[in-house]
């Protein structure tokens, strides 16, 4: 069976924890930090004081990345061979998922800075193709589709092609041509994002941002006759709502409802992912939700996949870091 192992293995979900440091209010409140990383790919849940018998709450997945591992090593070690295969034609998602306040944006916005400036450097050395970067940013708040860099714009719909799968209809697209032009792009997606989490209270742990970036290439005047023909692929960061909404849907009995404060698309995107590590030949759900349908092409198939698990460290937050911890388990 060693032949569906190769095979598997490109396709594979790449799933990684990261642990935040202690922030200054937690160390003031006296909080302990609740788990040890081992050998960069195991975490542990140390002993309480009470407790006499080791733990045996351990986990191991690809990466294990400790409160003082920097975005720039998470990148390096994770994501950027994910990054360049864009340029090969190959769709990828990188997803960050956690509850509130673990770190999914401070880690997805690094990451997102990374990956574009490998991507963008790539494009510029490599002469024998011409490439077009282009960029578009979006958030799924309730199950409507917001173009982020539009002011207050009106909700988008989806439509159906037989050719590009599920389209965005009138999302932005931005073309990068300097390196400046992402630093401009990331702070309008994020002030649109930070208006609207003052009037709906709190919005970013409910909503997902969806960064893509998309590369087109053709041969130049300088290929070599081997070079392939035209690519187009794209590379989609997701800075997911609150893992909290999803335990809170599944202790309700994951019935979905209008109105009701589940979040359609996290749940949904974890069955996607639950079935996609298992079988991905199987039924895959993608229709589920808005947010499985918009990444359909860049998960399962070929594209190639990567979840980062965010944990806050106290000891307080240890039942919500388990619950994540069950949900990476479930995707490797
Ligand atoms: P989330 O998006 O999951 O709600 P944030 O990314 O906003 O969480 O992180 C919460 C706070 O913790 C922010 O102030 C952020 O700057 C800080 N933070 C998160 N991860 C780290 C880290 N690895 N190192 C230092 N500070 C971090
Ligand atoms: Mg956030």
């Amino acid at each position: 069976g060693d032949m569906r192992r190769s095979n598997a293995n490109e396709e594979r979900i790449f799933v990684a924890i990261r642990i935040r440091p202690l922030n200054k209010n937690e160390i003031a409140r006296q909080e302990l930090s609740a788990w040890n990383c081992i050998n960069g790919n195991t975490i542990r849940l140390k002993n309480s004081p009470a407790e006499r018998s080791s733990s045996t709450d351990t986990y191991t997945f690809d990466k294990v990345f400790g409160d003082d591992c920097s975005t720039q090593k998470v990148y390096e070690e994770g994501i950027k061979e994910i990054a360049l295969s864009i340029v090969s034609g190959i769709n990828s998602s990188i997803f960050a998922y956690g509850q509130t306040s673990s770190g999914k944006t401070y880690t997805m916005t690094g990451i997102t800075e990374y990956a574009v400036r490998d991507i963008y450097d790539y494009t510029k050395m490599h002469t024998e193709r011409d490439f077009v970067l282009k960029f578009s940013a979006m958030e799924i708040y309730n199950e409507a589709v917001r173009d982020l860099l539009v002011v207050d714009g009106a909700p988008l719909r989806l439509l159906d092609d037989p050719e590009k799968g599920t389209i965005i209809e009138k999302l932005t697209e931005e073309t990068l041509t300097e390196w400046s032009d992402l630093q401009k792009l990331l702070s309008i997606c994020a002030a649109e994002r930070t208006t609207e989490e003052t009037s709906m209270n709190e919005s970013s742990s409910r909503s997902h941002q969806i960064i893509r970036l998309t590369v087109e290439s053709s041969p130049s005047l300088y290929a070599g006759a081997e070079s392939s023909g035209s690519l187009v692929a794209s590379m989609n960061f997701v800075d997911l709502a609150g893992s909290e909404r999803a335990s809170q849907a599944l202790t309700a009995g994951a019935r979905l409802r209008e109105g009701s404060h589940i979040n359609r698309s996290l749940l949904a995107l974890g069955t996607v992912i639950r079935k996609l590590s298992k079988e991905r030949n199987g039924h895959i759900p993608y229709r589920e939700s808005k947010l499985t349908r918009i990444l359909h092409n860049s998960l399962g198939g070929n594209a190639r996949t990567a979840i980062i698990c965010t944990l806050n460290p106290a000891r307080s937050h240890v039942d919500q870091s388990r619950n994540t911890l069950l949900f990476a388990g479930c995707a490797k």
